[in-house]
C-alpha cells in the first residue's frame, strides 16, 4: 500500500520535474517529510512501527533503483524457514538456491503458485496463516508439518522427540512406496492412469529423476520469465523445450504457453496488480494481444517438437474464438518455420486447459479442434465458486469437492471422450489421495502433479480396481455438499488405506 500510495507518487514527480534531482533522491525526501510528521506529533510512540515499515519500504525502493535485486534470501543459516507476510511464485523459486528448508506466509491457499512451486521444490509450507510473520520472532526455533498446516514454535524437548518420531516414520513410509515406483500406476483390473509431471522451473529438467513417471503433463513454461532479469528469445527457449523433450525420451512432453497474469506479474510484459487480477489480463489473453512474443514462444516449442514427444497446451481459454485466434497464430508459425526449412513436427498434437466453466460448457465444441484436455482444476475451482486461489480470507471456501466441481469435471471427461480425446487433470486436486478414486471413477485418462505426490496415488490406483471406483466416483456424485461428498471419499479412501496424510 505504502508502494502504492498516490501522494507520495505524486509528490516524487513533483520534486523530480521542480529540482531536476534524481528520482531516488526525490523519494527519500517525500518520504522523509511523512516521517519528520509522524516524529513531531505527540503519538511517536504508538506511531513509531509506521516510521519502520515507511524506513524499510523506502529502502526497498532505493535498493531496487540502485539495481540491487537481492530477494533477502542470500544471508540465511542453513536450515531456515522463512516467515513472511507474502512470497511472490519468483520469490519462491528462489529458495531452491537457498538454505531455506520450509515457509510460512501470512497470506495465500494451497493453489496459490508460491505454494505450488513449494510442492514442486519439496519444500514444506504452510500458507494462509494469519499473524505468522508478526507474531513469530526472529531466530525462533520453528517446526512445520506441510501436511497438516501445524507450526510448533519453540517445540519443548517433549515435543522435539515426537517430532523426531513422526518424521521417522513419515520417511518410513516413503521409502516403501519407493518400492513400487517403477510399477505401472494400473488398477488391480486393468485400467492404466498415466501419472505425469507438473514441472516449473528450468533446473528441475535437470535435477527431477525421469524414471517413475509416464511423462510430464505441465511444463508452466512462464517460470522461465518470471524468474530471471533478462528475456528469453527464441534460441533460449528452443534450447530449454528441446532438453525437456530429449530428457523424456519419447515419452509425452506438454508444453503450457506462458499463463502469466493473476499471481504470477511481469513488468517485462506489462502485467502489473490489477484490482481483480485473476479475472484481468492473464494466460492467453496476453499471449493473444502481444503477438510477436507469443510468437516467439510457438516457435520455440515448434523447433522442439522436432526432438521428442512435444505437445503444446494453451491456459485459460473461455471461448471457441480464443482458441481459434491461437491456432491461426500458430499456423503461421508453422508456415514461417517451413518457409525456412527449420524442422518441427507438423502435426504437433495442441490441447487446450479446461479450467473456466465456460470452456467446460463449450467443451464439446472445443474437443473437435484438440487432441487432448487438461483440467486445471486449480483454476476451475476459483472460477466456479467465486473463490480467490490466492485469498486466505476466504480459503475454507475453496472447495475441490463442492458437487459443482465435480460435475463440471465429471461433464469434461464426458465431452472429450464422446470426441475420442484422452482427459487428464494437472491442477492440485491431482496430487490429494482422497480425489484419486473419484477421479478414475470418472474416467480420467491421466493425472499430472508435483513428483513427490507420484508415489502414493499410484500405490492408491493399484490397490483398486475400476469397478470400485466407479462406483466410490457414483456415491460421490450424489452428494449434494462438500462435506457429503468429502465423507464418501474418505471412507473409501480408508478401505484402499493411505500412507501420506492429504494436504490441508
Ligand atoms: C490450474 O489452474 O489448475 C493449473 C494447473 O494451472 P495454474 O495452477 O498454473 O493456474
Ligand atoms: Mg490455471
Amino acid at each position: 500500500m505504502l508502494l502504492e500510495d498516490m501522494d507520495a507518487i505524486n509528490e516524487t514527480e513533483i520534486r523530480l520535474r521542480a529540482e531536476h534531482k534524481n528520482v531516488g533522491f526525490c523519494y527519500y525526501t517525500t518520504i522523509q517529510k511523512v516521517i519528520d510528521t509522524i516524529v513531531g506529533t505527540g503519538s511517536y510512540e504508538y506511531l513509531r512501527d509506521r516510521v519502520v515499515d515507511l524506513e524499510d519500504v523506502r529502502a526497498a525502493v532505493l535498493a531496487k533503483l540502485a539495481g540491487d535485486e537481492r530477494s533477502g534470501l542470500e544471508g540465511l543459516d542453513e536450515f531456515s524457514i522463512v516467515v513472511a507476510h507474502t512470497l511472490t511464485p519468483s520469490d519462491t523459486a528462489r529458495m531452491q538456491a537457498s538454505k531455506v528448508v520450509g515457509f510460512v506466509t501470512d497470506r495465500g491457499g494451497p493453489t496459490s503458485h508460491a505454494a505450488i512451486l513449494a510442492r514442486s521444490l519439496d519444500i514444506p509450507a504452510v500458507v494462509g496463516c494469519q499473524g505468522a510473520s508478526v507474531s513469530i520472532a526472529p531466530g525462533e526455533t520453528v517446526v512445520i508439518n506441510g501436511y497438516s498446516g501445524e507450526i510448533y514454535v519453540e517445540p519443548d524437548d517433549l515435543l522435539k522427540a515426537q517430532i523426531v518420531a513422526w518424521q521417522q516414520q513419515l520417511a518410513r513410509r516413503i521409502q516403501r512406496l519407493r518400492e513400487i515406483s517403477l510399477l505401472p500406476a494400473q488398477t488391480r483390473d486393468g485400467r492404466r492412469i498415466s501419472l505425469e509431471l507438473n514441472l516449473e522451473l528450468e533446473d528441475e529438467i535437470k535435477r527431477t529423476s525421469k524414471t517413475a513417471t509416464d511423462g510430464v503433463g505441465l511444463f508452466r513454461t512462464e517460470f522461465l520469465f518470471l524468474s530471471r532479469e533478462d528475456w528469453p528469445g527464441e534460441d533460449e527457449q528452443y534450447a530449454v523445450y528441446r532438453e525437456l523433450a530429449e530428457s523424456f525420451g519419447g515419452r509425452p512432453v506438454t508444453i503450457r504457453t506462458m499463463d502469466i497474469g493473476g499471481d504470477k506479474l511481469c513488468a517485462r510484459l506489462h502485467v502489473t496488480r490489477e484490482m481483480n487480477p485473476f479475472l484481468g489480463w492473464r494466460a492467453i489473453r496476453i499471449s493473444l494481444a502481444q503477438p510477436d512474443v507469443f510468437r516467439v514462444q510457438l516457435r520455440a516449442i515448434l523447433r522442439a517438437s522436432a526432438h521428442g514427444n512435444v505437445r503444446l497446451m494453451f491456459p485459460m481459454v473461455t471461448s471457441l474464438d480464443e482458441l481459434d485466434d491461437a491456432l491461426e497464430i500458430l499456423d503461421e508459425a508453422k508456415r514461417e518455420l517451413a518457409s525456412q526449412g527449420t524442422p518441427h513436427n507438423h502435426t504437433m498434437p495442441v490441447g487446450v486447459m479446461i479450467e473456466t466453466p465456460s470452456a467446460v460448457m463449450i467443451a464439446d465444441a472445443l474437443a473437435k479442434k484438440v487432441a487432448f484436455f487438461s483440467i486445471g482444476t486449480n483454476d476451475l475451482v476459483q472460477y466456479t465458486l467465486a473463490v480467490d486461489r490466492d485469498n486466505q480470507r476466504v480459503a475454507k471456501l475453496f472447495d475441490m469437492y463442492h458437487p459443482a466441481v465435480l460435475r463440471l469435471v465429471h461433464n469434461t471427461i464426458k465431452s472429450g471422450h464422446n470426441a475420442r480425446i484422452p482427459v487428464s487433470v494437472c491442477g492440485e486436486m491431482a496430487h490429494e489421495p482422497l480425489a484419486v478414486l473419484l477421479l478414475v471413477g470418472l474416467g480420467i485418462d491421466g493425472l499430472s502433479m508435483a513428483l513427490s505426490g507420484i508415489p502414493e496415488i499410484r500405490r492408491i490406483i493399484r490397490r483398486t480396481t475400476l469397478l470400485e471406483a466407479k462406483e466410490v466416483a457414483r456415491a460421490a456424485l450424489v452428494g449434494v455438499t462438500g462435506t457429503e461428498v468429502r465423507r464418501t471419499l474418505e471412507s473409501a479412501l480408508l478401505a484402499v488405506g493411505s500412507e501420506i496424510g492429504t494436504d490441508r
